[in-house]
């Protein structure tokens, strides 16, 4: 399986995070990322950026150590009405959007208010992505969400912190992948990197990608011009 991107890295600019832009991208292109996008929390986590990191994106180039840098951010799914903690102004600016429910932001209380979270969110027209859909604290009945994104064209993320750090385990993820194949919802594979070295690895994605030989056409980040058309067409001719 050929993955060129990687669509989800923290930066320094998270407190938890612990690498620059400039190492996330060096390490990317070792790891033979030809693009990374950069999504750092949105400000209304703990350890956020201010708004003023989203704001400034635009001053980075394009290209940073020879890998293509999508200036994106990950937002927060709210239980409320409100569905997401950033608004559209903001997101119109941006390359990439990752949208995924958060502990502490994200108080559940039952299955049913993260349901109706995801369907809620499949109407905000910047989403991209939902990311780490598999966690365990935040179940969901996936076979009517999975129908919904197909509808709105949101695609789910795969990530490999999520598995690694037991925050959501190989079954689950086998589970939503078996449906993203039945039902044809794309799939990003992407790291969630907090640490230069691991952008761009994906041992643990791999294996649960094949355990259920999950189609190569599916995975949105196995082809340069599929990432590339997506969000020229989505969020603008960006000169990458
Ligand atoms: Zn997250
Ligand atoms: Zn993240």
């Amino acid at each position: 399986l050929n993955i060129i991107a990687d669509l989800h890295t923290h930066t320094i600019a998270c407190t938890h995070a612990y690498s620059t832009i400039t190492e996330n991208c060096a390490c990317a292109y070792e790891n033979g990322m030809k693009a990374i996008a950069m999504t750092d929390h949105a400000p209304s986590m703990p350890d956020a950026p201010h708004i003023w990191h989203f704001n400034n994106l635009h001053i980075l180039p394009r290209k940073i150590k020879g890998v293509t840098v999508l200036r994106g951010i990950e937002a927060d799914i709210l239980p409320g009405k409100e569905a997401l903690d950033v608004d559209g102004e903001l997101l119109s600016t941006l390359d990439w959007v990752v949208a995924s429910i958060h502990s502490p932001l994200f108080i559940p209380s039952d299955s049913n208010a993260v349901t109706n979270a995801y369907l809620r969110i499949c109407e905000n027209r910047y989403v991209d992505v939902i990311g780490h859909p598999t966690t365990l604290k935040f179940r969901f009945d996936m076979v009517k969400c999975i129908k919904r994104f197909k509808e709105y064209g949101k695609m789910i993320e795969l990530n490999e912190s999520s598995i690694s750090a037991g925050r959501s385990t190989a079954e689950i993820c086998r589970e939503l992948l078996l449906l993203c194949k039945k039902y044809e919802v794309p799939v990003v594979v992407n790291t969630d990197a907090h640490f230069c070295e691991l952008v761009g690895r994906f041992d643990l994605c791999r294996e649960i990608l094949d355990s259920v030989s999950f189609p190569e056409e599916l995975v949105f980040n196995s082809e340069w011009d599929k990432v590339r058309q997506h969000i020229i067409n989505k969020h603008g001719d960006i000169g990458i």
